[in-house]
């Protein structure tokens, strides 16, 4: 058993059934969320026997540290960790103004195959557990505390898919919400997706023991119709794109959280005038408050091995005023980290044979 992996109610269930008392997981809480210890022994008003008791039961940790890597401008920061099994995964922590906000992974891999990212390049090996999400920002959150600092804002946005692991980013965000634990607000978390419908809906019907997922939702979109969004993201042939904007939009109407299009811009691909109308059109239609449907336009960030260009910075200019023009509430993501391979669609994964320290 994992100690990342358990929601407070959990830990309190299974000291119960040891016959241990159920309080001790709120004092277990805040030892790791609050006062950040990163071993049993310095919960030190725990007794000996007990902690020696939750070492024997429990597992504290299950990733391991192996580099940070900084960007030159000290402001993005990526994090390999080693998984138990030998592959690796990373996340970055991003500093910008007053937020702290750390990008993390969910699987190791990714079933996408999206032709512009490499995180799914060398196909999927598994998700992670929810110990593995977890640990991610408690371990980032710790490292921030020593600076008096912690963690603003969380965003699904490393590898994977987080709606294809599903169960344990819902547990994952279940914990950190916790006033507890982290007591990060589900304001301040965001579920990137390539666009699982029904996994959406599962989202909107989450209820599991009174605690709902309310995170702000943002879509790869991409495109601005079908025939595109699939030459480009092959897992788009899974399902339509009226469908997609309408769940997209059913997530607005019953939580009133933000969502976003994420629109990578591809030179000559996706990045044209007409490109730009279009898409305007199909959420001007869907959006009748047109400020409700943000578009996060993120120019192509090159990747290994992959024959797609950015555009000049005339075209993505160009495209962003249309979109303003039609009224669309949009903004442009700079790319933070590119110097350190830690920018979106460049995170990936290397496997245990492929280590070169
Ligand atoms: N699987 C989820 C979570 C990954 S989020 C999803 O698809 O949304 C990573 C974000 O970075 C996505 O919007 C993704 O489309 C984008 N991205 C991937 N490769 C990129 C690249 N080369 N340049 C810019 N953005 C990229």
């Amino acid at each position: 058993m994992d100690l990342f992996s358990l929601t407070k109610e959990q830990l309190a269930d299974f000291l119960k059934k040891s016959s241990e008392k159920p309080f001790r997981a709120k004092q277990i809480f805040e030892w790791i969320y609050q006062k950040k210890v990163a071993s049993f022994d310095d919960m030190t008003n725990l007794s000996k026997e007990f902690r020696d008791f939750l070492k024997k039961e429990i597992q504290f940790s299950s990733i391991k540290l192996k580099n940070i890597v900084p960007s030159k401008d000290e402001q993005t920061y990526k994090y390999i960790w080693e998984l138990e099994d030998g592959h690796f995964i990373e996340s970055v922590l991003i500093f910008s103004g007053i937020r702290r906000t750390v990008c993390i992974s969910a699987q190791v891999g990714c079933k996408g195959g999206c032709v512009f990212c490499a995180s799914g390049k060398e196909g999927f090996i598994r998700n992670l557990k929810t110990s593995e999400i977890v640990e991610q920002i408690v371990n980032i959150d710790r490292i921030l505390f020593q600076k008096e600092e912690r963690i603003s804002n969380v965003v699904f946005m490393g590898m994977g898919e987080p709606l294809d692991n599903f169960d344990a980013v819902f547990a994952s965000i279940q914990i950190v919400n916790d006033e507890e634990g982290l007591n990060i607000s589900q304001r301040k978390i965001t579920i990137s997706t390539v666009g699982l419908v029904d996994k959406i809906s599962n989202l909107l019907n989450s209820d599991k023991n009174n605690f709902s997922l309310k995170v702000n939702l943002t879509l790869s979109l991409h495109a601005p119709n079908q025939k595109i969004r699939e030459s480009i993201l092959p897992f788009a042939k899974k399902n339509n794109f009226s469908e997609l904007i309408n769940i997209m939009k059913e997530y607005y109407v019953r939580t009133k959280r933000d969502i976003t299009f994420e629109y990578i811009l591809i030179d000559g691909v996706n990045d044209q005038l007409a490109h730009a109308k279009e898409l305007a059109r199909v959420l001007s239609l869907s959006f009748k408050d047109k400020g409700h449907a943000n578009v996060n336009l993120i120019p192509y960030n090159p990747v290994l091995g992959v024959n797609l260009r950015r555009p000049k910075k005339e075209a993505v200019d160009a495209f962003f005023e249309e979109l303003e023009r039609e009224g669309i509430k949009v903004s442009q993501r700079y790319a933070k980290g590119s110097d350190i391979a830690a920018a979106c669609g460049q995170l990936a994964f290397l496997n245990k044979n492929k280590e070169t320290d």
